[in-house]
């Protein structure tokens, strides 16, 4: 029997950051994309739609614009019938013009660097900047989606009172180098294994290992 304990969140963290680095040991970005622009755009159309949908529409927006400069220029209704399918699709569409007149206006056609400057633009809340701050540009950020915020709780290392608390929490658990892969990690093991309504929360492997007398499932908040 193994000796390990799972008592402190400080364990249970330490064991997950090393299970799910041997189950993902690569940790590719779901969303296609290929600079810091396309990958914004494409982080802003997956609020409410899955990475699948928002990759099969993404080639098409990207042949008609794929720069600040060519965005700027495209009508928004054109945009929105085009990224129709990813949900949500007037705000969206404006978010979309908005920033990319935005970025040309006050950033010289960059995506800035910075979580102020990022949060700043039309549709882009802390989520899609850490996102976009993690993921094209290198820095350790740990965005907190629905995966997330459940699994998190599931494993008991926050209360999940909001995902702020949630991911405040998670920083203070894991290695800064290790967020960036990690939060995909947690992303990865969350799709293959934890939905949001049919797990009882003793199921799955790390569950069963951390919480080997659980009887029942854990109530998440949103
Ligand atoms: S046992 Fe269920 S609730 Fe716990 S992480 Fe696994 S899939 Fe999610």
């Amino acid at each position: 029997m193994s000796a390990e304990t799972f008592s402190t969140r400080a364990q249970r963290a330490a064991y997950i950051d090393r299970r799910l680095a041997e189950l993902y040991p690569a940790t590719p970005v779901p969303l296609t994309h290929r600079d810091a622009f396309t990958l914004l755009i494409a982080v802003l159309l997956s609020a409410q739609c899955t990475d699948k949908r928002v990759n099969e529409i993404t080639p098409r927006l990207f042949a008609r614009a794929d720069t600040p400069a060519a965005m700027a220029k495209v009508p928004v209704e054109e945009i929105q019938a085009i990224i129709r399918p990813c949900g949500l699709s007037p705000q969206k569409a404006k978010a979309i013009s908005g920033l990319s007149r935005q970025l040309l206006e006050r950033h010289g056609g960059e995506v800035p660097r910075t979580f102020a400057d990022l949060e700043a633009l039309p549709g882009v809340g802390h989520k899609t900047a850490s996102v976009v701050m993690a993921q094209a540009f290198g820095v350790p950020a740990f965005p907190v989606d629905t995966h997330i915020h459940r699994l998190a709780q599931r494993w008991t290392l926050t209360n999940g009172r909001n995902v702020e608390q949630t991911e405040a929490d998670l920083k203070k658990l894991f290695p800064r180098e290790h967020w960036n892969a990690l939060h995909l990690r947690i992303i990865f093991y969350g799709r293959e294994h934890c939905t949001a309504y049919a797990c009882d929360g003793t199921r799955c492997e790390i569950c069963a290992t951390l919480f080997p007398r659980r009887t029942r499932a854990v109530k998440t908040r949103k």
